[in-house]
């Protein structure tokens, strides 16, 4: 990361011995850089200011490793309704997929946490899979109902506490996250991986903002209307694949030029979100949206989920732990700048009436945070341009 923005949390793939995360899975040790290799790496990314969270493969049991048979893996793996293990075939692999039921996969998984926590020194661990890739295992072994019902849900539940209470043991501040969102385990989750899940209606974080750190955009796309819209929402921007081209445009590399305008308009959100957005977009409480009136085209995005279609100019507002409001806008458009009127009840969203005297500024990467004008509470309207990939950042609060 650039100059005034901190590393945070870097998520680490590939530091296993095979060239893919789903081969000799779970087998990843040795590690690729041998074993004092991985320890300095990290030790060398955490004086660096970041935090290293280790992929791991929570579902699968690579069915051409030793430890396949001599720990009789099957008998732990997902049965399909005719008595056969179910296989996935990622990266041209014969991989058994592992119940998060019975105590063999609960205690190879914990193993492998475990050394890397203990061992290593990682700060957290990332468990792919698992929390969306629910199945109907028919193993009668395993002690759950057969087929449906809530065993997979109670036994991931059961499988992350069992991790995240051995692990703590180890460090009491390990971070545990896993792939996409989920209501049931936000409690054993510091922070889900959230990738597509904002699109059309940012159900999860609109519900969830108050008790869930959702990061990750949506995968290889970095136009505005995704990287501003998931930044908006509140979702921790990183973790699109995108990024390492950013860096390259920025750096120079010829080859990204193209890129060159999105990796900055990365760095301005980021930017935004360090030095003045984080009390409202990370820790902050969902307002309702401001009302924007004005003569706006609009932008369609895709997702896994979708397509949804919003008008160029989107705004949030969010009350933060001091009790001030922040408001903030973007303009999804590369060519044209817009002019538009907005809108926010101060009463509902703060308990501002009309008779309280409010200061309202405004954040710019320039110039910081500056006072703009006195304003009164209630239903506050004023209008503004933004200009094109713009960002408005503005503060309101009550004047003492
Ligand atoms: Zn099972």
């Amino acid at each position: 990361m650039r100059g005034d923005l901190p590393l945070s949390v870097t998520q680490v793939y590939c530091w296993a011995y095979a060239e893919d995360s789903n081969d000799r899975a779970p087998e990843v040790f040795p590690p690729k850089l041998g074993s004092e290799g991985l320890k300095q790496t990290v030790e060398r990314l955490q004086q660096m200011g970041t935090r290293v969270v280790s992929y791991v493969n929570a579902f699968f049991w690579d069915s051409d490793t030793e430890s396949y048979y001599i720990e009789n893996a099957e008998q732990g793996a997902v049965r399909l309704e005719t008595g056969e293990v179910q296989f996935m075939g990622y990266s041209g692999q014969r991989i058994a997929t592992m119940c998060p039921g019975p105590a063999l996969w609960r205690d190879k998984l914990t193993e492998v946490c475990k050394e890397l926590v203990g061992r290593y020194r990682v700060d957290g661990i990332y468990l792919d899979f698992l929390t969306v890739h629910g199945m109907d295992c028919f193993n009668p072994e395993h002690g759950h109902p057969l087929g449906g019902g809530n065993y997979w849900t109670k036994s991931v539940r059961e499988l992350y506490g069992h991790i995240r209470h051995e692990l703590k043991q180890i460090n009491p501040e390990v971070i545990l996250t896993g792939e996409r969102t989920a209501e049931y385990v936000i409690d054993l989750l510091d922070a889900p991986l959230s990738q597509e899940t904002v699109g059309a209606t940012p159900m999860f974080q609109a519900v969830y903002h108050g008790y869930a750190l959702a990061y990750g955009g949506q995968t290889n796309n970095s136009e505005p209307h995704s990287l501003g819209r998931w930044w908006l929402m509140g979702n921790q921007n990183g973790w699109n694949q995108t990024e390492p081209g950013l860096a390259k445009a920025l750096n120079g590399d010829p080859e990204y030029q193209d890129r060159v305008q999105h990796a900055q308009y990365y760095v301005k959100l980021l930017r935004c979100h360090y030095h003045f957005g984080q009390p409202y977009l990370a820790y902050g409480e969902m307002l309702r949206p401001p009302r924007i009136d004005g003569d706006l085209p609009t932008v369609t995005g895709q997702t896994g989920y979708g397509s949804y279609t919003v008008p160029v100019v989107e705004g949030s507002a969010r009350r933060a732990p001091d009790g001030s409001v922040g408001v903030f806008f973007l303009n999804y458009d590369k060519e044209q700048s817009h002019e538009f009127s907005w809108t926010v009840d101060l009463r509902e969203g703060a308990g501002w009436g009309r008779h309280t005297r409010l200061k309202l500024c405004q954040w710019t990467e320039e110039r910081g945070l500056e006072y703009v004008e006195e304003v009164p509470g209630g239903r506050l309207t004023r209008r503004a341009t933004i200009e094109p990939w713009g960002l408005i950042a503005l503060r309101i609060e009550v004047i003492k």
